[in-house]
């Protein structure tokens, strides 16, 4: 994975994280490998079956506490991210592939692929949450939606989920409600 800023990548690694854990939240047996492939992950587009249900194992096993992320307070979720890095093969080096340019990769280049998508997961949430906590995820506001979310506007005001569907359909019932009582 490759971008500008270590920054940036994080950034975009936590969107495909969250794309990914709302499409398993829908779809159990949904496939990750597009969204990684999107993400950048180079090694998505020839890893294996069984490599990539592994991923989408894994993913579904964080499932528990990317949806209580937005409760968890910084200590509580320090603890949490790290101890899974503890689990992790992670040993940073620089490379440089397909034209990238020099960066930063977590695992060695004989890692598994669904290691190296954990790690670079968890390296995410450990700089997102010294950053900023766990303030900027939360959970869809439209009935009936569980999906989350990272808010990545300056004053915070995201209120749903990626699928546009949601706050249309929350404005309307909004509407409604209003017109009811004027
Ligand atoms: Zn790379
Ligand atoms: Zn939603």
């Amino acid at each position: 994975m490759y971008v500008a800023s270590v920054t940036d990548e994080h950034r975009l690694t936590l969107d495909v994280m969250v794309d990914l854990r709302n499409a398993l939240e829908d779809e159990p047996s949904a496939d990750p490998r597009e969204f990684l492939v999107q993400a950048g992950f180079s090694r998505a587009r020839d890893a294996s079956a069984a490599s990539m249900s592994r991923v989408a194992q894994r993913l579904r096993a964080l499932e528990p506490l990317l949806a209580a992320l937005p409760d968890l307070d910084v200590e509580q979720a320090s603890a949490r991210i790290s101890e899974e890095l503890t689990e992790l093969p992670i040993t940073p080096s620089i490379v440089d592939h397909d034209d990238a340019g020099p960066h930063i990769h977590w695992t060695p280049a004989t890692a598994r692929f669904d290691d190296q998508v954990l790690a670079d997961i968890f390296m995410a949430l450990a700089a997102e949450v010294c950053d900023n906590g766990t303030i900027r995820f939360g959970v869809c506001g439209a009935d009936d939606c569980e999906h989350i979310f990272y808010d990545a506007t300056r004053n915070r005001s995201r209120r749903f989920c990626s699928d546009p569907r949601c706050a249309s359909r929350t404005h309307t019932a909004d509407h409604r409600k209003r017109k009811r009582s004027d």
